[in-house]
């Protein structure tokens, strides 16, 4: 029976072990604790997702009755109930569809300076966008480009919009329609993209219920406290060892689901221009900031966006004891901030008390918690969180997958893809693989 190793613990790597059959399989996990950006910690009876909110929602099929599937009866159905805090006050999400939320003279703003990109375009005046910045303007037009999506996607991405490609966004953000725009001015209601309009979350446990249940589901072993730190081919063999060059094993059959920073560092006798290639590759960090509060309810939000860098450094809140009460303990509740920042940055030179200092004082300045209410805090660091598109991404991702594909590594997921993946798209991955892997098992 040939043997599988799997690099990583994380939900990609765990559902393809899940997944895998005919062959001996092992995770190797480098945290004492799987779940990658699904991992969740009990602080003081709250549930944390240090990975930022994650919710279960999918426009396939199959991988959202999979997310399902693996809760069985540990899971909750929600409708979204999220804005965007502009001035002071709650905009309805998706901002174009709640212009009538706005200062009367913003709102007109928006309404107009969108039918005047869209005339542009009918006239064909207005050129095509070459970077995300300009397709922002092209898809928006002025007002909600610069009192939303512009300072909301710099926060985000920590980077020029002006450097970043626009092939990934396209799908994500579809341009909304004349009409809706006009209604949504006008105060007539209308919902925007629906595609996590409905979406689920664990009962009990965080999103890290989902690892939990996977964890249990693969035929195989799980080793954590195990950072592959060394990768050889030794006569068609893969030897792996941990990063001080021990506890080697051998396997027939390598899947990365780890970043390809981390792979190249293990691997030996990477050619240089990959090495290049693989350091020109952008991402960003993720800190994320636990608040406890001794209230039994916060609003009625699911999750709120900051574009205004006054309002905070973080860029969204996510409202997790609105999903379930069993986040919190009893009579309390729970807001995450999420901060994207960068090494070297403003913010990576925060020590975890600045960050959490700086967080409340945001919160009760904002009126959405009162600092004496603030009952239990905690701070999550993750160093790989978002994948940046900047404008060489196509050619260096290009290189690594060429390179990794002619060794014989196969990538799977969100960073060793190293695409903009969210859970769902993960696991479609893993299950084509895992497709892939057992027909050529069947054959063998
Ligand atoms: C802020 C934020 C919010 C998100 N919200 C949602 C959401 O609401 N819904 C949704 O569907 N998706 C969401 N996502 C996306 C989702 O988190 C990812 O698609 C998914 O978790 C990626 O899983 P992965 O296993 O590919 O990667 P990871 O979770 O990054 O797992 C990789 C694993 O490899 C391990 N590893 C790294 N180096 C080594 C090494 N050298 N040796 C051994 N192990 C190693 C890591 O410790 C980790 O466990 C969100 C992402 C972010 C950043």
């Amino acid at each position: 029976m040939s043997k599988l190793a799997i690099l990583g613990g994380g939900l990609t790597g765990l559902t393809l072990g899940s997944l895998i059959k005919g062959c001996e399989v092992e995770v190797l996990e480098r945290e004492r604790r799987c779940g990658g950006l699904c991992r969740s910690n009990m602080i003081g009876g709250f549930t944390f997702d240090i990975g930022g909110g994650h919710i279960i929602y999918s426009r396939d099929e199959s991988a959202l009755n999979f997310m399902r599937g693996q809760l069985e009866g540990n899971i909750v159905q929600l409708r979204r109930n999220t804005k965007v805090f502009y001035k002071g006050r709650y905009v309805k999400y998706p901002f174009e569809n709640g212009l009538s939320d706005l200062p009367l003279q913003d709102n007109y703003e928006c309404l107009l300076t969108y039918i005047q990109t869209r005339i542009r375009a009918a006239l064909g005046r207005n050129s095509q966008p070459e970077n995300f910045k300009e397709w922002i303007y092209y898809t928006f037009g002025e007002g909600i480009a610069e009192k939303y999506m512009i300072p909301y996607n710099e926060k985000v991405w920590n980077y020029d919009l002006s450097k970043m490609g626009i092939g990934w966004i396209a799908d994500r953000v579809p341009q909304p329609p004349l009409e809706d725009i006009v209604k949504s001015s006008l105060g007539i209601g209308s919902e925007g993209y629906t595609h996590q309009l409905n979406f689920n979350y664990p009962r009990v446990g965080g999103i890290q219920a989902l690892i939990e249940s996977l964890r249990q589901k693969v035929e195989g072993d799980v080793t954590c406290n195990y950072n592959v730190g060394g990768i050889r081919n030794e006569d068609g063999k893969w030897i792996l060892s941990d990063g001080s060059g021990n506890r080697e094993k051998q396997f027939d059959i390598l899947v990365s689901t780890i970043p390809p920073y981390e792979l190249v560092k293990a691997l030996s006798e990477v050619p240089s221009d990959v090495r290049e290639a693989v350091g020109n590759l952008r991402y960003n960090s993720l800190i994320t900031v636990m608040v406890g509060v001794d209230k039994p309810k916060l609003n009625d939000f699911s999750w709120a966006y900051f574009p205004q860098r006054e309002d905070g450094f973080f860029n969204r809140l996510n409202f997790t004891s609105n999903y379930s009460s069993h986040v919190s303990p009893k009579g309390k509740s729970l807001v995450i901030a999420e901060i994207t920042y960068n090494r070297g940055d403003e913010v990576d030179g925060m020590k975890d008390d600045e960050l959490l200092e700086h967080t409340v004082d945001c919160l009760s300045r904002n009126e959405i918690v009162e600092r004496e209410d603030v009952c239990m805090t905690g701070v999550g660091r993750i160093e790989y969180a978002y994948i940046v598109h900047d404008q060489d991404y196509e050619d260096n991702r290009n290189t690594m997958l060429h390179y990794l594909n002619s060794i014989g590594i196969t990538p799977c997921g969100r960073f060793a893809e190293f695409e903009y993946l969210n859970m769902d798209a993960c696991i479609k991955r893993a299950m084509r693989l895992a497709e892939q892997i057992n027909n050529k098992n069947d054959t063998n």
